[in-house]
């Protein structure tokens, strides 16, 4: 088994040089290809500075070129830091801050961002801007550095030094007090979801598999590089149909994928829209699923129209990489109601539900779900006071961790463990991992805004969960939900954006004096039931 994950575009270009790596809007590229582009675009890296350990920041659209640039970040002994280009400056510049990086690699879809970064003086100083495909100019950014441009450099094996415990990636996610907390994750921490999850899955070379969550997206991780360990086909989906049902479902039958995985939401989406038909994707052998509930119904629909297909849910945080249990459903769900477990922990893994003082409950009980096994993160970049708050010492070893998932989860019938909901303020809508406590600091950042409380409302939507805001102003301010959209779109991405403003003179209050969401989050779920 290799060391590190730029081993497996090395091995599948000695074994399958002509076959097709990688296939996006811009044509195919073979594993004889990417070996080679990124061989030379690693030494392109070496040569402009990186060295052992440092970031790299990549902000791009999902596309072949980038890809390619995450694996040369890695050959050059690099980490990676995969940033949403839609993500406002303000917030981009948070990440660059705690990251440190090196170089922040980008693309078209970038400039706009980097404009303002470089606008705003916030990119920091000696970081140098480097493009990966062709129609970014360096020049723009007063940087002449391109991973296209590296004719003259060396295109022999570059295995890099780096695998096994050191950092492959650092992906940030929402923080529940404002800045985005990123996650460190090691070679070891793929590796071992991937060589699970290619025997689970039976992946191939024949494989065409679907690269649908953004690169920030720890999902995204097992697309790439479960599909080079196989020596298969990524087809990346192009942002622009994102949110088309239409274009999506012609994608899949175009390309004759054999493999989708996405959040549950463009699920839910296809579903509603009804563009899938009777017996379609005949090329489809699995349909995998992850980061939220998928809704029974919407299952049911997929199952019924997609009889040849196989049907898996992973469940799973960033901090244990990936996923952490799995469970196929085989038969259709005879109702609409029967919840889909998330079952089983993938080999190496371990599920525990835990009383307060860290007790195993009897199977029927709901408790903390904690993670244990070979997924652990070693934690949060450079924060160790969070990492020790979450990933705690294992009480049956303490030399070990287990991590605190902050799921409420119970073990049902046959050993299948049940998901049951949050214990905290994070929730998912439209598969975006969001903590209600980021978007009440930026609301309470508007000049004007005296208290505010940021819930989440269940919908039948695809969006799964809309973010409503309860808020009260100091006297005298005047603004309108309009007003404070524009001013938190400054701060947050637009998925975070609350849907709905709600004025009131004060908010509940409980006996600590604390806001009393649960209260905001019933009566304005009352209000919608009474409006519907
Ligand atoms: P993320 O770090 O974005 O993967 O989000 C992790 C959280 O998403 C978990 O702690 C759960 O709350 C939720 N989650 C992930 N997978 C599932 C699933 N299959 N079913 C229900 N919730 C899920």
């Amino acid at each position: 088994m290799t060391d590190n994950l730029q081993h497996y575009v090395t091995r599948a270009a000695h074994k399958y040089p002509e076959r097709v790596a990688l296939h996006d809007v811009s044509g195919r590229t073979t594993y004889a290809d990417l070996e080679s582009w990124t061989n030379r675009a690693a030494r392109l890296l070496r040569e402009t500075g990186i060295a052992e350990g440092d970031r790299v920041c990549v902000v791009g659209a999902k596309s072949s070129a980038t890809i390619a640039s995450l694996v040369s970040v890695l050959k050059a002994g690099g980490i990676y830091v995969p940033i949403d280009s839609a993500s406002p400056a303000a917030r981009v510049a948070r990440i660059l801050d705690a990251a440190e990086p090196g170089a922040v690699l980008v693309d078209a879809s970038a400039t706009s961002l980097v404009d303002a970064l470089i606008a705003e003086d916030r990119l920091g100083t000696g970081v140098r801007i480097g493009a990966v495909d062709a129609h970014t100019t360096g020049e723009r950014f007063g940087t002449a550095f391109s991973l296209t441009a590296t004719a003259g450099f060396d295109d022999r094996e570059l295995a890099g030094t780096r695998g096994g415990d050191a950092l492959a990636h650092l992906l940030f996610t929402s923080g529940s007090t404002g800045a985005p907390k990123g996650v460190g994750i090691t070679h070891r921490n793929v590796l071992a979801f991937v060589e699970w999850a290619t025997s689970y899955f039976g992946t191939s070379p024949d494989d065409r598999i679907s690269g649908h969550p953004p690169l920030h997206f720890d999902l995204s991780t097992f697309d790439i590089y479960a599909t080079f360990a196989a020596g298969a086909e990524l087809h990346p989906v192009p942002a622009s149909l994102g949110l088309d049902p239409r274009g999506l479902a012609r994608f899949i039958r175009d390309r004759a994928l054999t493999q989708w995985f996405s959040v549950p939401s463009v699920l839910t989406l296809l579903a509603k829209f009804d563009v899938v038909g009777e017996d379609d994707f005949p090329a489809l052998k699995r349909l995998l699923w992850c980061g939220e509930v998928l809704p029974t119904p919407v299952l049911r629909h997929w199952m019924c129209r997609l009889p040849h297909a196989r049907f898996t849910n992973l469940y799973g945080p960033t901090e244990a990489t990936i996923a952490s249990s799995v469970h196929t459903v085989v038969e259709v769900p005879e109702t609409e109601t029967e919840p889909i477990p998330i079952g089983v922990a993938c080999d190496g893994e371990e599920l525990l539900v835990l009383d307060e003082q860290l007790r195993p409950l009897p199977p029927g009980e709901i408790g903390d779900l904690y993670i244990g096994g070979v997924g652990l993160s070693p934690g949060y970049w450079r924060d160790p006071d969070r990492t020790a708050e979450v990933f705690v010492p294992d009480p049956r070893d303490p030399r070990e961790r287990i991590y605190r998932t902050g799921d409420l989860a119970r073990v049902g019938p046959g050993g299948l463990v049940d998901f049951l909901g949050r214990a905290d303020s994070q929730i998912k809508s439209r598969g975006y991992r969001i903590e209600l406590g980021e978007i009440e600091t930026a609301v309470n950042a508007v000049p004007g805004v005296k208290e505010c409380a940021v819930v989440g409302i269940p919908t039948d939507g695809f969006e799964g969960t809309a973010i409503w805001c309860s808020l009260a102003l100091v006297d005298g301010a005047e603004l309108t939900g309009a007003e404070l959209r524009t001013a938190v779109r400054e701060l947050l991405p637009g998925y975070m954006i609350p849907a709905r403003w709600e004025f009131v003179t004060a908010l509940p209050k409980n006996v600590n004096g604390k806001i009393d969401r649960r209260s905001v989050r019933e009566r304005l779920i009352d209000t919608t039931r009474e409006a519907g």
